[in-house]
């Protein structure tokens, strides 16, 4: 075997400048949805159904773009709400609003409710957690396993403090370990008894359709089980096509029970006199239904799939003997958590980023920065061409062999 410093320093001294930092899609992904900035065209701004796209109002989105998506989401189109181009604007606003406006069933908004905290899941996304840092909401981090949260801490979390008012989930191909939550995890967080009566679940599914195998995962549909558990007004659904058609000028979603969606439309009709229709127009005319979301998910799979598998390949010829090294082989959306041993994360991103190799700051994936056991690195793989990220991440490699003979 090579000595890991002297690997190490021929790896500097290939001056690299790589990226393995943001989930975003690929130029390449993003071209196949080239098409769609031909549409609607001049001279074709009025919907199926009638409405001139092109005027104010329409606050909850246009119907024939509602009706593509509900079924994906699992939202029944009179309680999907479409908007302009980001899900973490709907979901910052979303808190904003029960800070400043009681939610239904609320005793208080939440401004006057003293502490307000929020459940964290860990890893998990750090918007998440910078939504909640900037309006001043606790984040308490509770363990994923392989079926989502633990739910018998979460149960005993909730159950015993009504300052809980929420938690952070992605439940499909979770960001960053690509979990799906079980049924059971579903139903239980639907179900469970909360001391907070304006408990509220923020089920992100930001990857509902972001298969990378032919086995394209279906959850369970926590709206309809809140709701027969007698708590329908507990999640709010969000999504959104930023990985679908344009990072940048996408649709985003939410969805909710009918008393959460009046709730919100009437006060977003505060800030905005309706969202961006000919948007909704431009993508219901090339995405067409749900199965043309579908075949066109299966067109971005294909350019994602080799980099994911060059990213498995690499990590298993180095480290399949490797105690205490492990990684995730995600079955959809964005992301490869590699989990170092203790203390060992911020080295290995540090060693990378002095090699030129840029990688998401250890720690990134916990609340306030800080993963209390330094062990976990997010991997982002779709944006890099797969010749960048096989340079990358064999440099990747040769970073923890480093840190792991210097330990
Ligand atoms: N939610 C999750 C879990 C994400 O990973 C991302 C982007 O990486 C987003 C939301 C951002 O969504 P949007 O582009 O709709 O704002």
């Amino acid at each position: 075997m090579t000595d890991p410093a002297a690997a190490y320093e021929e790896l500097k001294a290939q001056g690299l400048k790589l990226d393995l930092t943001r989930g975003k899609p690929s130029s390449e992904q993003l071209d196949l949805a080239a098409p769609m900035l031909d549409l609607p065209g001049a001279g074709h701004h009025v919907s199926p159904k009638g409405t001139d796209t092109r005027n104010y109002g329409g606050g909850q989105g246009l119907p024939e773009l509602r009706e593509i998506f509900a079924p994906l989401v699992q939202v029944p189109v009179e309680q999907l709400i479409a908007s302009n181009n980001s899900s973490l604007e709907l979901m910052h606003d979303t808190l904003v609003h029960a800070l400043l406006s009681p939610l239904p069933g609320a005793p208080t908004r939440w401004v006057d409710a003293g502490r307000v905290a929020f459940l964290a899941p860990v890893p998990g996304y750090d918007r998440h957690y910078g939504v909640c840092e900037r309006l001043g909401i606790e984040l308490l981090p509770v363990p994923m396993t392989e079926s989502g949260p633990d739910m018998d801490e979460v149960e005993r979390l909730v159950a015993g403090d009504p300052s809980i008012k929420g938690i952070w989930c992605v439940p499909k191909y979770s960001n960053p370990d690509g979990v799906v939550y079980s049924d059971e995890t579903v139903r239980r967080l639907a179900s469970m008894e909360t001391a907070a009566p304006d408990f509220r679940i923020m089920w992100d599914n930001a990857y509902a359709v972001h298969h990378l195998t032919s086995d394209e995962i279906e959850i369970a549909d926590v709206l309809a089980l809140a709701a027969e558990a007698g708590n329908p007004d507990r999640p709010f659904v969000f999504g959104s096509t930023s990985k679908i058609t344009l990072a940048g000028s996408g649709v985003a979603f939410l969805g909710a029970s009918q008393a959460n969606v009046d709730w919100w439309l009437a006060l977003t009709s505060k800030r905005t006199i309706g969202p961006d229709k000919v948007n909704h127009l431009r993508h219901a005319l090339f995405l067409r239904d749900a199965a043309g979301v579908r075949a066109h998910m299966a067109a971005h799979r294909e350019l994602i799939a080799p980099k994911f598998a060059m990213v498995q390949r690499l990590l298993s010829d180095a480290f399949s003997d490797t105690e205490g090294v492990t990684w995730t082989e995600p079955k959809g959306g964005y992301f490869v958590s590699l989990v170092v041993p203790d203390g060992l994360a911020s080295e290995v991103v540090r060693l990378a980023k002095e090699a030129g190799i840029a990688l998401t700051p250890a720690g990134a994936t916990h609340p306030y920065g800080k993963d209390p056991q330094d062990a976990v690195i997010r991997l982002a793989p779709t944006l890099p061409p797969l010749d960048e990220i096989e340079r990358a991440m064999a440099g990747v490699v040769t970073c923890v062999q480093l840190a792991l003979a210097r330990r």
